[in-house]
């Protein structure tokens, strides 16, 4: 794929929450891997941004690693892909400063996503959670990126960026930022076991990828089904279930159509239809299971992907940093 004419260079970025959940996979990584094939892409764990919410940074290193791993392990090829830790490349808070500087205070604290964190934690409404999204535009455009995949919620964020990027080239006279365009993509809303919340580990109502078969089945089992069947001889409705929106995922055309027709007449029991979910699961994940225990075999593997990335991020960012301080008028070193 490495010679292939890309049509643009992709950034995306993830905070560090260590093994990845269905949830994680539906909604970001089965993107970010497809969109290899056609872009050049930077995918960053964005350990710093974590710092905004999190309360203690103890497994920090370990979440980086086993994210790192499964997102290895499911497809992002590191040979073309650049795959970093977003401190790791500390121009990121220079240019973050810099672009603040052009950023009225007023138009961050009026984004949504910040009132809703400021609700969320009052006990910790800190400068970094305020400039977060200005922190999130430096991501983007330090490594010349000209698309970001973003689902619908993400969009006013990208539309901040851009803003951004207009009011900084425009107050310096200069075109060295490039405005990022959105790749909408349909990030489906994952439910989780309970089949009422977004799947969340903080929640604990998530299927991690990395589970055993036997640990994934059992929490199949927990799913929670049509809540209005309560006998097995009642009929259920499947498009009020979350089970079967996970068939119609990971289960054959054959399998979903037999689900369909034989929920709605109690033809099938929800445990035997859980069970079959569970297997047609497992077999889905069992190749990336295989190859992250491969991958884990080395423990250096996943460092030295990441160090890899670092330097190749650093070198983009440091053209972008001269080229900023340049149009600036600040000292070069
Ligand atoms: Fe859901 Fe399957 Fe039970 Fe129907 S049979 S309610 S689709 S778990």
């Amino acid at each position: 794929m490495a010679d292939v004419m890309k049509k643009g260079r992709v950034f995306s970025g993830a905070r560090p929450t260590g093994r990845q959940h269905l949830g994680n996979y539906l909604g970001a990584i089965k993107n970010y891997v497809a969109l290899q094939d056609e872009y050049e892409c930077v995918y960053c764990i964005v350990d710093i941004h974590a710092l905004t919410t999190v309360e203690t940074t103890e497994n920090l290193w370990q979440n980086i690693y086993e994210m790192a791993l499964d997102w290895l392990a499911i497809g992002i090829r590191p040979v073309e892909t650049i795959l970093f830790v977003q401190s790791q490349v500390p121009e990121v808070t220079e240019l973050h400063t810099y672009l603040s500087m052009v950023t009225p205070l007023g138009k961050l604290t009026d984004l949504p996503t910040f009132k809703e964190k400021a609700r969320q934690q009052p006990h910790n409404v800190n400068y970094g959670l305020v400039g977060y999204p200005v922190l999130m535009t430096a991501d983007i455009v330090l490594y010349k990126s000209d698309l970001v995949p973003v689902g619908v919620d993400q969009q006013p964020h990208i539309e901040f960026a851009r803003e951004t990027v207009r009011s900084f080239n425009y107050r310096y006279n200069t075109n060295v930022l490039i405005e990022p365009q959105m790749i909408a993509t349909e990030t489906p809303k994952v439910l989780g076991i309970d089949g009422v919340q977004k799947m969340s580990k903080s929640l604990n109502n998530h299927i991690e990828l990395a589970a055993t078969p036997e640990e994934t089945t059992q929490r199949v089992m927990q799913m929670v089904t049509d809540p209005a069947r309560i006998k097995r001889s009642d009929p259920g409705n499947p498009d009020v279930c979350n089970v079967f929106t996970m068939h119609k995922v990971f289960s054959s055309p054959d399998e979903i159509a037999m689900v369909d027709v034989e929920c709605r007449r109690a033809g099938i029991g929800c445990v035997d239809c859980k069970k079959l979910f569970a297997r047609n699961l497992n077999a889905h994940l069992a190749p990336f299971r295989q190859k992250r225990a491969e991958l884990g075999k080395d423990p250096n593997y996943v460092w030295d992907v990441l160090r890899d990335g670092q330097r190749r991020a650093s070198a983009i960012a440091r053209q972008t940093m001269r080229e900023v301080k340049e149009a600036i008028g600040l000292p070069l070193t």
